[in-house]
């Protein structure tokens, strides 16, 4: 024990209480898998910590030994909560080979060539490796939303921070050289265990230790935060029926799309299944909504990437087409059209074919998008009118 000074105890406090906070987290977002491994790794930080503050177990060789263990499980889950949020396969057998060398060497320079500066090199470098290493793991990350970027930039300012604050504070302990030679010279084991809790390495490893693992604490906790703020955005957005955007989906990306002039003329495709409220009374409900995913499908697959597709609710669809005049608008539309004619449905009776009317309508400058939709919408009636199954564009000037 260190002569009751409390605040030893200050980091694997800390650590336990960030611990349970990401396990409340994890408790209650259980698909967001990586909190369980933050919440591992700061237990077992703190369980690092305490091992070697209360010297669990007291033989200093097996707690040199314990406490690493520890402390690499410790990096390893982090390593793998980052990995795991980023969709990679998680630790690969470079990251496995760094901590069995770091352990194995820790062995090696406890029992074979007993070498405190040594171990300190090894372990902290062979963190700060594992970080890069995971670092370039998850690769190129300038497309990426920036609350992603900054974890990324977290993990390697946290991955460097090992080698920086190690080569800084070995320059100026002179004390660490010197346990070496004392131990050397026959001195007993509490002599050398207080002379290293003197040494201006430990004081300002517990603290750079305690503020950096803090910083990393709470930058884990902002992104899961800033990633359940992005979901629901996303869940708002989102027909959750056909997992093309919704209304307000539609809107806003329509308006983003339409910001764009590089992306001009746009024009807009209103699509209306026909005589869908009798597959609903004939085929029941769930049919229905079999038939409105496969036409949702179908949309999906053909637009491009800088086309909207959504579903504005009942049996309506709507795509909004970028770089597109009213003759490729058409084009598409008929596409649509003659596909949908064609498609058999598993829920319907094989000889049943579901089709749909389309109305087609291409933007005018300092238009809004309602009244283009209106005017894409005027279309469909006029195609329902026609007797349906059919594509009418809107012709020059107006209907
Ligand atoms: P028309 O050819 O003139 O468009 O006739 P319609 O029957 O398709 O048009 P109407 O507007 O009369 O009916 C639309 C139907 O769409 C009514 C409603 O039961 C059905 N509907 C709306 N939303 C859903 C849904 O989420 N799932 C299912 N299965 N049906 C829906
Ligand atoms: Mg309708
Ligand atoms: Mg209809």
């Amino acid at each position: 024990m260190s002569e009751g000074r409390l605040y030893i105890f200050t980091g694997p406090t800390v650590s336990l209480i960030v611990a349970i906070v990401f396990l409340l987290v994890w408790l209650y977002q259980k698909e967001r898998r990586h909190v369980l491994y933050f919440a591992a790794a700061f237990v077992a930080y703190a369980a690092a910590a305490l091992s070697q503050i209360l010297q669990i177990p007291p033989d200093i060789g097996q707690n040199t030994m314990v406490s690493a263990i520890i402390y690499t499980f410790s990096i390893f889950c982090l390593v793998e909560g980052v990995l795991a949020r980023f969709e990679k396969s998680g630790a690969g057998p470079l990251l496995f080979s760094v901590a069995g060398c770091i352990l194995l060497l820790l062995y090696y320079f406890f029992y074979f060539d007993r070498n405190l500066v040594a171990r300190i090199y090894v372990q902290n470098f062979g963190y700060g490796l594992i970080f890069l290493v995971a670092a370039a793991q998850i690769g190129v990350i300038r497309r990426r939303p920036w609350r992603e970027q900054v974890l990324f930039w977290t993990i390697v300012l946290f991955g460097l921070h090992f080698f920086v604050r190690t080569i800084l504070t070995m320059r100026v302990s002179s004390r660490i050289y010197e346990l070496d030679q004392m131990r050397q010279a026959g001195a007993d084991t509490q002599a050398l265990a207080a002379a290293f809790r003197e040494s201006p390495f430990w004081q300002v490893l517990n603290f750079t230790m305690l503020v950096s693992a803090f910083a990393v604490a709470i930058i884990l906790l902002a992104t899961i935060a800033l990633d359940v703020i992005e979901d629901l955005k996303r869940q708002g957005a989102v027909d959750p029926l056909t997992g093309l955007a919704n209304r307000r989906g539609f809107d806003q990306l329509a308006a983003e799309r339409m910001a764009d002039r590089s992306l001009a003329p746009f024009c807009v495709v209103y699509c209306d299944l026909d005589h869908f409220k009798s597959i609903n009374d004939t085929y029941g409900h769930l049919a229905g909504d079999r038939v409105l995913q496969a036409f949702g499908k179908l949309l999906a697959a053909e637009v491009g990437h800088h086309d909207v597709a959504a579903r504005l609710g009942g049996e309506e669809f709507v795509v909004l087409l970028a770089r597109s005049n009213k003759a490729g608008a058409s084009l598409f539309a008929e596409r649509v059209r003659a596909e949908m004619d064609i498609t058999r449905f598993t829920a319907l009776p094989l000889h049943v074919n579901v089709t749909a009317s389309f109305g087609v309508a291409e933007g005018r400058p300092e238009e809004d998008m309602l009244e283009l939709l209106q005017r894409a919408d005027a279309m469909v009636y006029a195609a329902k009118a026609a007797g349906r199954n059919c594509v009418i564009v809107e012709r020059d000037g107006g209907a």
